[in-house]
C-alpha cells in the first residue's frame, strides 16, 4: 500500500489488483484476465518492486511488442524504479552493462523486461537467468498477452509456445500469466501450457450488480435535506459514508446532520489526532455511530448500504473505489451523487494548488475531473456502462436490470429480493 502511493502515485487499488499482488508475493502462480486498460501492469509491477522476506530479486516480464516494453521501462525509470529492457537487436554496449549487472553482487534491477525471442535464444541471457536462480534472487515470470501462448488465441506466436520451459526449468520460480483476451478454452490452454494448473485465479467482472448508482443535480442550499431524505427513506438505521472533498465542509456536514437531523454521524479526515481516529473508528465498529462523513479512506469491517458523494470525486476510479466500499456482503446498497459544476472549481483549484504533483500529473487530474464530469452530465447511458467503459469493459445495459438511475427511467429505487440478489453476486 505504501508502495502504492510512493511509487505509483495511486491511491487506491483496482478489482483483484491487491488480490494478485498478494498471491504472487506469496509465491503462488497466478492467472489475471483483465480488460485492456484495466491495470494488469501494476499486477507485476508493484511486487516487483517489494522487498520483503518471501519476495526478493528480480523479476522477469515477457512481452511480445518491444515498444510496449520500452514504454513501461521509460515509465518505471521516470518512477525512480530499477528496471531494463533486453531486445535481441539492441546494441551490444547495453547489454553488456546489463549483463554485468545482473551477473554482479551488486544492487540489480528490479524489473528485466524481455521477448520471449531473446529469452529463448540468447545463450547469454540463459546463463545470466540460471544464475540469479540458484543464488535464490529470481523472483518471478511475468506472462504479459499471455493469450499468445495458446494456439486457439487471437495472436498466437511462436515463440511463446516455448514458455512451457520455464516451469521445466526454474520448478521454483512464481509464474504470473496476464491477459485481457481469453475465453474459457484459451485460459484453460495457457494455464496447460504453462504449467501452472494450481494458479489462483483472477478474472471476475468489474460490475458490482448489487449496487445502485444515482446521480442528482446538487443544489447547495438542499442538499443536507436531501441526504437526510434520503437516509430516512431508504436506509433508515442503516449505515453509510458521505464523502466531501474538504475537512471544513466534512466537519460542517457532520454536525449538520447531528444537530438539526438527530443522525449519528462524525467527521474523519486525514488532519484528525490518532486517537480521535480510533475513537471514531471504534464507534463505528460498535455500531454507536451510523454515518461516517469523510474525506479519506476509512477502515471498514462493518456493512454499508450506502455512499453518497456530498461532492464530486476526484476521477472515475475513485468513485468507483468510493462506491465500491458499499454492499461488500452482497446485499443491495446504493451509491448517490450529488453533482453541480461549481464543485468541479475546487477540484481544480486543490490540483493547481499540489506542490508535489508535476505539470504532467496536474493534466493527468484534470482530465480525470473531466471524465466524471462527463459522468455526471451523461443522463442517458446506464451508469454502468459509463463506469465500466472507464475500465474498458464492455457491458449490455439489459443487464443493468433497472439498477442505475438512468435505467430506471426516474423509477424510485427497485426493491429487490435480497436473497436473489445475494446469490448473483457469489
Ligand atoms: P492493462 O495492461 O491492463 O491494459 P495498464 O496496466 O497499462 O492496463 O493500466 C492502464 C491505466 O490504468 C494506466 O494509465 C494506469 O496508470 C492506470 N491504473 C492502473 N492501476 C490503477 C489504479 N489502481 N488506480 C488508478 N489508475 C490505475
Ligand atoms: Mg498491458
Ligand atoms: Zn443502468
Amino acid at each position: 500500500m505504501r508502495k502504492l502511493r510512493e511509487v505509483f502515485k495511486l491511491d487506491s487499488f483496482r478489482p483483484n489488483q491487491l488480490e494478485a499482488i498478494l498471491a504472487t508475493l506469496s509465491g503462488k502462480d497466478v492467472f489475471v484476465l483483465m480488460p485492456t486498460g484495466g491495470g494488469k501492469s501494476l499486477c507485476y509491477q508493484l511486487p516487483g518492486v517489494c522487498e520483503d522476506g518471501t519476495s526478493r530479486g528480480v523479476t522477469i516480464v515477457v512481452s511480445p511488442l518491444i515498444a510496449l516494453m520500452v514504454d513501461q521501462v521509460q515509465h518505471l525509470l521516470r518512477k525512480g524504479v530499477d528496471a531494463i529492457l533486453f531486445n535481441s537487436d539492441q546494441g551490444q554496449d547495453v547489454s553488456r552493462e546489463a549483463r554485468s549487472r545482473l551477473m554482479s553482487r551488486g544492487s540489480k534491477p528490479k524489473l528485466v523486461y524481455v521477448t520471449p525471442e531473446k529469452l529463448h535464444r540468447s545463450e547469454d541471457f540463459r546463463s545470466i537467468l540460471a544464475r540469479l536462480y540458484t543464488n535464490g534472487e529470481l523472483a518471478r515470470f511475468v506472462i504479459d498477452e499471455a493469450h499468445c501462448v495458446s494456439t486457439w488465441g487471437r495472436d498466437f506466436r511462436e515463440s511463446y509456445q516455448d514458455l512451457d520451459r520455464l516451469r521445466v526449468q526454474y520448478p521454483k520460480t512464481p509464474i504470473m500469466a496476464l491477459t485481457a483476451t481469453a475465453n474459457e478454452q484459451v485460459m484453460m490452454d495457457v494455464i496447460d501450457r504453462l504449467g501452472i494448473q494450481g494458479c489462483t485465479l483472477l478474472k471476475q467482472s468489474f460490475n458490482r450488480p448489487n449496487l445502485f448508482y444515482d446521480v442528482r443535480p446538487k443544489s447547495p442550499k438542499t442538499v443536507l435535506q436531501e441526504i437526510y431524505d434520503f437516509i430516512n427513506q431508504k436506509h433508515r438505521g442503516q449505515t453509510g459514508i458521505i464523502y466531501c472533498l474538504s475537512r471544513n465542509k466534512c466537519e460542517e456536514v457532520a454536525k449538520t446532520l447531528r444537530e438539526q437531523y438527530k443522525l449519528r454521524a462524525r467527521h474523519y479526515h486525514a488532519h484528525l489526532s490518532v486517537e480521535d481516529k480510533n475513537r471514531t473508528q471504534a464507534s463505528w465498529q460498535s455500531g454507536e455511530c451510523q454515518i461516517i462523513v469523510a474525506t479519506i479512506a476509512f477502515g471498514m469491517g462493518i456493512d454499508i448500504r450506502f455512499v453518497i458523494h456530498h461532492s464530486l470525486p476526484k476521477s472515475l476510479d475513485a468513485y468507483y473505489q468510493e462506491t465500491g466500499r458499499a454492499g461488500r456482503d452482497g446485499q443491495p446498497a446504493t451509491c448517490l451523487l450529488f453533482y453541480t459544476y461549481a464543485d468541479t472549481k475546487i477540484l481544480f483549484k486543490l490540483i493547481q494548488e499540489s506542490e508535489t504533483s508535476s505539470a504532467e500529473e496536474k493534466k493527468r487530474q484534470e482530465d480525470a475531473v473531466r471524465a466524471v464530469v462527463q459522468y455526471c452530465s451523461n443522463e442517458s447511458d446506464c451508469r454502468r456502462v459509463q463506469v465500466l467503459r472507464h475500465f474498458n469493459q464492455a457491458f449490455d445495459s439489459k443487464d443493468c436490470r433497472k439498477r442505475c438511475n438512468n435505467c430506471a427511467d426516474g423509477a424510485t429505487y427497485i426493491e429487490e429480493d435480497a436473497t436473489e440478489m445475494a446469490a448473483k453476486a457469489i
